[in-house]
């Protein structure tokens, strides 16, 4: 790719609760303005390399030991979650984790948290979300009683308001029914190229993932095993038998 990478993940090696090696060595660049997706069986560490990037993986007692993560210029392995967020990368966590008990409206503000920028521009933002999302304007009572591609939505809509320049969208179509999986990655396409958002894309979904990206990464027992043009990928004969359904 030609676009200039606004994160690299170097070698990285991560650890939980000091003894479970989980990463050995990941290995991934995301170029500005680009959808990059990570595909791989359950447990290969998907998650894992997005919590890496977010800091959340200290909420869970993990952490980076070796390697480096470099944000815009920067080194963020083992930042804690708000500084990352500040500097510009929010994580969608996998299945949808708002806040039931509030109202869609708040959920939204929940993810303006971190900024500085005054109540008049995340009002504006605010009404930008709910123009991507005008099914959730007509949802006034709480986030509990949306559907479940409803909530995903909404969750997307939280990452936005926090204004991020790369967002970690961990399996956005998880549970969903497949014509909501594309009103998502839609949406998905959209907020890329509109809003010029980098995402990276944590999916089961290959064939989705792999149609909205510009590159894929393959990830196994904590390695990436496989990497290359998303389109060249979809034509890689393991990548159809394992990943494709069989092509
Ligand atoms: P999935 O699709 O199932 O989420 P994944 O590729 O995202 O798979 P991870 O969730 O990153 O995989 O998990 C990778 C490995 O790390 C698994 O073996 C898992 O059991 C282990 N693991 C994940 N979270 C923790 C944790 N908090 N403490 C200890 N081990 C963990």
């Amino acid at each position: 790719s030609s676009a200039e990478p606004i994160l690299t993940v170097n070698n990285i090696e991560v650890i939980y609760d000091d003894v479970i090696l989980v990463l050995r060595g990941v290995s991934l660049s995301v170029p500005q303005g680009e959808i990059v997706t990570l595909l791989g069986p359950n447990g290969a560490g998907k998650s894992t390399t997005l919590k890496a990037i977010s800091g959340l993986l200290r909420t869970e007692n993990g952490r980076v030991t070796r390697g480096e993560i470099t944000f815009m210029g920067e080194s963020i392995a083992n930042a804690d979650p708000e500084t990352i967020v500040r500097k510009g990368i929010f994580q969608v966590m996998e299945g949808r984790r708002i806040v039931e008990d509030m109202t869609v409206i708040e959920n939204l503000r929940l993810g303006a948290f971190t900024r500085r920028d005054g109540a008049k521009a995340i009002k504006s933002d605010l009404d930008m979300v709910l123009d991507y999302f005008p099914r959730l304007r007509e949802r006034t009572g709480l986030a509990g009683y949306l559907s479940g591609g409803e909530q995903q939505m909404l969750a997307i809509g939280r990452a936005m308001m926090a204004r991020p320049k790369l967002i970690l969208l961990d399996e956005p179509s998880m549970g969903l029914s497949p014509l909501l999986v594309k009103e998502v990655f839609s949406i998905i396409r959209t907020l890329n190229r509109e809003l010029g958002i980098t995402l990276l894309l944590v999916e089961q979904n290959a064939k989705m993932a792999l149609g909205a990206a510009s590159t894929g990464y393959i990830m196994e027992s904590g390695k990436v095993v496989l990497d290359g043009p998303a389109a060249s990928l979809m034509d890689n004969e393991d990548v159809k038998e394992f990943y494709l359904g069989g092509g």
